[in-house]
């Protein structure tokens, strides 16, 4: 199988410390694989954006020696595909129109007697499944099968198995918001397929959405990449780093990659960018194998 990975970036800001680590590891990967790096602009999310992030984010890259092999994608220029994608589905009637809001969803949930913190406050109760009773769609939604087929087991090349009955802990997830965007799940889950990729290497807070990323792949017979999810570098409060609230500029180059390299656990080594970051692709691979090691001890 061909390697191809990637980094994902929506460019809401500048990168931080934070997804740096995450682009060292997505190309790391795919160099000790002999596979291909690509870079898409995740800038779907127009409220959002902020105009020239992407540009200076593929600036930070090239300052650290992280060069995609291919042109980058832009989300934002993917609108057709992601329309095929939602047609199909609802072809197959593996979508719905919904009309509702999420005070509608509140009272809903309130109505069956259902634990809103246990729930999560997001598991949609399914009320718009069966038609809009004359209201207006307002978002379309994934229709999820029910039972075990509802149920996703996978497995996490740092994390080992994981599984998720996607119908209780989210229910029918939205794949085109009532605002008129798409949704993150369809537009990663086209875009992957699209792009070829055979393996995600993203920050651990996606560890969460995989599952529904896998359902919707088994809706639009798409195959499931492998997953990797790296540690998320935290600030000195514990909290993951943001883009949009401008954490930790960093200057591109050597030392922030040196700091990366660290905190993936490598010994980087060198006096210029090429060497530390040849230093780091040894490393990565026993990284690696560590941590496929203490995950079949574990299963
Ligand atoms: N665009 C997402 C982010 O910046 C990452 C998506 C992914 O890697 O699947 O958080």
């Amino acid at each position: 199988m061909m390697y191809v990975g990637r980094f994902a970036p929506s460019p809401t800001g500048p990168l931080h410390a934070g997804s740096l680590v995450t682009a060292l590891a997505s190309w790391l990967d795919a160099r000790v694989h002999g596979g291909r790096w690509l870079v898409r602009i995740e800038d779907i999310d127009t409220p959002r954006c902020q105009a020239g992030a992407d540009a200076e984010i593929l600036r930070q890259l090239a300052g650290c020696g992280l060069l995609p092999d291919a042109p980058v994608w832009r989300q934002s220029e993917r609108d057709a595909a992601y329309q095929a994608a939602l047609d199909q589905l609802l072809d197959r009637e593996l979508a719905y129109g919904c009309a509702c809001s999420r005070s509608d969803v509140g009272r809903a949930l309130r109505e069956s007697g259902r634990d809103l913190r246990q729930a999560g406050e997001r598991v949609y109760p399914g009320t718009c499944r069966t038609g809009l009773g004359g209201r207006k769609a307002r978002a379309w939604r994934l229709r999820l099968p029910q039972g075990n087929l509802a149920l996703v087991n996978w497995t996490d090349i740092r994390l080992g198995a994981q599984q998720e009955q996607v119908d209780q802990v989210v229910g029918d997830f939205v794949l085109k918001r009532a605002d008129g965007l798409w949704a993150y799940q369809l537009a990663v889950v086209v875009d992957d397929a699209a792009q070829g990729i055979s393996h995600v290497v993203r920050g651990e807070d996606l560890v969460a959405s995989t599952a529904r990323q896998i359902q919707l792949q088994r809706a639009l017979g798409l195959p499931t990449p492998q997953y990797l999810h790296v540690p998320l570098l935290r600030d000195a409060q514990g909290r993951k780093l943001s883009k949009q609230d401008g954490s930790e500029p960093f200057i591109p180059g050597l030392h922030a990659i040196m700091r990366a390299a660290r905190f993936l656990g490598l010994e980087p080594v060198g006096a210029t960018l090429a060497e530390v970051l040849t230093s780091s692709l040894a490393g990565w691979a026993d990284q690696r194998a560590r941590w496929e090691a203490t995950r079949s001890a574990q299963n």
